[in-house]
């Protein structure tokens, strides 16, 4: 609970909390889930999800992230909306929900794309319709047929694009998204400084510090300084995703501090991982933006300590096997995670790095109220969803590629014992996994933001 732990039972009824009761007094009940042992935390959220599904199912599909997330101890995923075809517009949001319905094994929300000024009309009614935020792929291309992303401009002639929105339609997609009470989140990082950067080490990028190079801690700060500032010109609330570096968590609690509506995430790899596990982990470290040094891991734990950074998610962003297994500058970047999430958390948390009640802010209340779905999701209030994660505290968790559920399983954290396990995770009251086996069928729901009623009943 946000006031700290409690010794108690939580009664369920119909797929709702009904009562937070003094221990064994409902031992009556149709169904008991022992908890002895464990810390129970209402259901885990991963805000970013990529399941590559429709249009990438070689990568990656919905039925093995989401079962992968109930593995985990996720009750909840978000969507990101770069599939093939990208949710981009309000016509493509029941599609998209009823695809994913069929394959869910756990409860999402789905994200709507922004291609700056190609698709502002649909902003207001991707909102309207229920997405839980706005997603800018910042200073990315767009092929203009499939509304695949271009990572490289040189591979496309440039009227074949939809070319990287500027900060004036970046201006105007905040307005859009402020006056629709929405939530626009981006991928911070200027194009054009990083493409100086890269025509500075005037060849390929052969090894990790090239790419730290190339992508520098001042092309995250710049982006993250502009969208502050837009945030501030149009009262737009702005997301900073997968947050990697120290300036741009300064710059985020400055801002902050001054009573702007901007909120921030990390991932796991920016608290577990610093360039130096380049030598042991080699290529698979290629995320973007990257992993950088230990005075960024420890500024990204301190701004979760202090509330700064209030939602962690994992940037589950699989590639095939073999396109994860070439040399550095030509290997996609992204990795696996989702069920990895947590774990990482909680054995930081066993370790000392978090408080309980700091995991159950990143993993559920902070997510949850970010996207509008507090208190029926990241609560344990009487009338809510039954969801809640257990973590037995005493026993460990192996992480093996092996037994990883994605499709594509090729883990940063493969071959590490971590302190803590997921023994149980539960969906409205149902068992969805527990002490190692997932257990019956794909009965995921979508889940909506609740409507806006006042700006500032959410901050
Ligand atoms: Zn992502």
């Amino acid at each position: 609970l946000p006031t700290g732990p409690l010794e108690a039972d939580i009664v369920f009824r119909d797929g709702l909390i009904e009562a937070i009761a003094a221990p064994d007094e409902s031992s009556q009940a149709d169904e008991v889930v022992e908890a002895q042992g464990c810390l129970v935390f209402p259901g885990f959220i991963d805000p970013h999800v990529h399941t590559r599904d429709p249009g990438q199912t070689e990568k990656e599909d919905f039925a093995h992230a989401t079962r992968a997330a109930a593995a985990g101890g996720i009750t909840t995923i978000l969507e990101m909306p770069n599939a093939l075809p990208p949710l981009d517009t309000a016509e493509m949001f029941n599609d998209r929900a009823a695809h994913h319905l069929a394959n869910a094994f756990v409860d999402f929300g789905l994200w709507g794309l922004s291609l700056g000024s190609e698709n502002i009309s649909q902003i207001p009614k991707l909102i309207a319709t229920g997405v839980v935020g706005i997603k800018l792929f910042w200073g990315y291309a767009f092929d203009r047929a499939t509304k695949r992303l271009v990572y490289n401009l040189d591979d496309i002639s440039p009227d074949e694009l939809v070319p990287p929105a500027t900060n004036g339609e970046v201006l105007e997609v905040c307005r859009a998204v402020a006056a629709s009470g929405g939530l626009l989140a981006a991928h911070c990082e200027d194009r054009t400084i990083i493409e100086a950067c890269q025509r500075g080490l005037a060849g390929a990028i052969s090894d990790y510090e090239d790419l730290l190079l190339a992508r520098p801690p001042e092309a995250e700060a710049a982006s993250v300084a502009v969208g502050v500032e837009l945030s501030r010109a149009t009262g737009c609330r702005f997301h900073v995703l997968h947050m990697s570096s120290l300036e741009s968590v300064d710059l985020l609690a400055k801002a902050q501090q001054q009573g702007l509506q901007v909120t921030g995430e990390t991932c796991p790899h920016y608290l577990s991982f610093t360039a130096d596990d380049y030598a042991q982990l080699g290529a698979l470290l290629k995320i973007y933006p990257p992993v950088r040094r230990a005075r960024d891991r420890e500024r990204l734990w301190s701004a979760i300590e202090a509330g700064v950074i209030t939602s962690v998610g994992s940037d589950h962003a699989p590639h095939t096997l073999a396109e994860k297994r070439v040399p550095l500058h030509s290997q996609p970047a992204g990795a696996v995670g989702v069920e990895t999430l947590a774990p990482v958390l909680v054995d930081a948390m066993l370790k000392g790095r978090l408080q309980p009640h700091h995991l159950a802010r990143v993993l559920s209340e902070g997510t949850a109220r970010l996207y509008r779905l507090y208190p029926q999701k990241g609560s344990l209030l009487p009338g809510t969803d039954a969801d809640v994660t257990l973590v037995d505290l005493a026993a460990t968790t192996v992480v093996d590629n092996a037994t990883l559920h994605s499709k594509n399983p090729l883990s940063l954290w493969h071959g590490l014992t971590l302190a803590g396990s997921v023994r149980a995770t539960v969906i409205r009251g149902r068992v969805v996994y527990q002490d190692g086996e997932l257990k019956g069928s794909a009965s995921g729901r979508l889940v909506q933001p609740h409507p806006v009623a006042s700006r500032t009943n959410d901050a």
